[in-house]
């Protein structure tokens, strides 16, 4: 039986940032024990984001969470990252003509972060819109590409460092508190601590049911993506991220190629998400009646889960009910942008309870 203070179940950007910020500050008393079923780090969702930050994304709550993680973004901690974590991405909202009233809110909700454009602006932007298709246009000047990998390394450099202890290969299997103490069995022996740390993404449901807790009604989410080829004479390297504001389409540039998503949100298990071709035909379609582009060659498509919790705010708390059970989960599509605050808020909250 190992034994540590603090049990963190899942390796991706959630469980790995909260170990950074609980080992920075455990100043060597504390000992925290990463667990990972797979073999490598971030394999699921952190490793399937199209590494986007934006101010005016998710909910009320949300968008305060990722502003507070702005600073964090540009001015990292010394020695965390070899090279810059954001790279200036603005996006550009485009709206028909049946999308006004929504436009009108996002602007109304993102007073200072986002603004009116004219279609001519929007146009020379990118020229490949269609005409006569979009309306109306709003820009969000600040939003960011963010380097996901720099980020993540940065933050598993920083709980190694600091004295984590990141085991990968080691699936929970079994949850039980028992005199003061959550027993957590793996498929490699027994771990033991008083606080445990749900930070199991898509299957942070099944960990809560392991626990006797129930899934907190978390529900995962496929969302596709995909690579296009741009036809070799486009210069498309200074493109913003355009986003349609009625949830259609995004697509942006990443590295020589044209990044899109259909916005998918199916229901699914917790799982290793796969594209489904209709998906994959509904974002080839969507691109080809916004604009100009014929898609020809698509170079990679993946997908992954997003997990939503039932008022899709990210939840990190102490279970009302289990003492020592403590929920990081339902990051949904904005895991990546909040990581910043929400590993530091959730790690005021554990170390005020050790
Ligand atoms: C297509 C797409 C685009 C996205 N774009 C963005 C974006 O632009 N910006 C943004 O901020 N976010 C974005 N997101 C969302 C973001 O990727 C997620 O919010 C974030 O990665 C969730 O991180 P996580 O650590 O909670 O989950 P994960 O990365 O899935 O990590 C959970 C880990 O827990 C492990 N685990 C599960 N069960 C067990 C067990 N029993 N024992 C041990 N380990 C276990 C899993 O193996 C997994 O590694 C996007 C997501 C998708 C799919």
């Amino acid at each position: 039986m190992t034994a540590a203070d603090i049990l963190i179940i899942g390796g991706g950007i959630a469980g790995v940032s909260l170990a950074a910020r609980l080992a920075s500050r455990q100043s060597g008393r504390a000992r925290t024990v990463l667990l990972e079923r797979e073999e490598m780090l971030a394999m699921h969702t952190t490793g399937r984001s199209a590494a986007i930050f934006s101010e005016t994304y998710g909910n009320a709550q949300v968008r305060l969470w990722t502003r507070e993680g702005r600073d964090f973004f540009l001015n990292p901690p010394a020695g965390f990252a070899d090279g810059p974590l954001v790279s200036p991405r603005p996006t550009l909202f485009v709206a028909r003509p049946g999308d006004t009233e929504r436009l009108n809110t996002f602007l109304r909700e993102n007073p200072g972060h986002a603004e009116p454009m004219t279609p001519a602006k929007a146009h020379a932007l990118v020229p490949v819109l269609r005409e006569g298709v979009f309306t109306g246009f709003a820009v969000e000047p600040a939003s960011t590409d963010i380097d996901v990998h720099r980020l993540f390394d940065g933050f598993r450099r920083m709980a190694l460092k600091n004295g984590a202890d990141i085991r990968t290969y080691r699936e929970v299997r079994g949850l039980q508190r028992k005199s003061g103490v959550w027993t957590v069995e793996t498929n490699d022996g027994g771990y033991e601590a008083p606080i445990v740390v749900n930070a199991a993404g898509a299957w942070g449901g099944h960990i809560g049911i392991l626990a006797g807790l129930g899934d907190y009604g978390l529900q995962p989410l496929r969302r596709t993506a995909v690579m296009i080829e741009p036809p070799p004479e486009l210069e498309i390297s200074s493109w913003p991220l355009v986003n349609h504001i009625g949830d259609d389409f995004y697509f942006k540039p990443d590295a020589g190629l044209i990044l899109a998503s259909p916005l998918d949100e199916t229901p699914s298990e917790p799982c290793d998400a796969q594209p489904e071709e209709i998906d994959v035909a509904t974002i080839a379609a969507r691109l080809e009646e916004a604009t100009t582009l014929t898609v020809h060659r698509i170079r990679r498509r993946w997908a992954g889960l997003r997990s939503f919790t039932p008022d899709r705010t990210p939840h990190f708390e102490f279970d009302d009910q289990a003492e020592g059970f403590f929920w990081l989960i339902g990051q949904g599509g904005y895991g990546i942008q909040t990581s910043p605050s929400i590993s530091q808020r959730a790690a005021d909250k554990i170390l005020a309870r050790l």
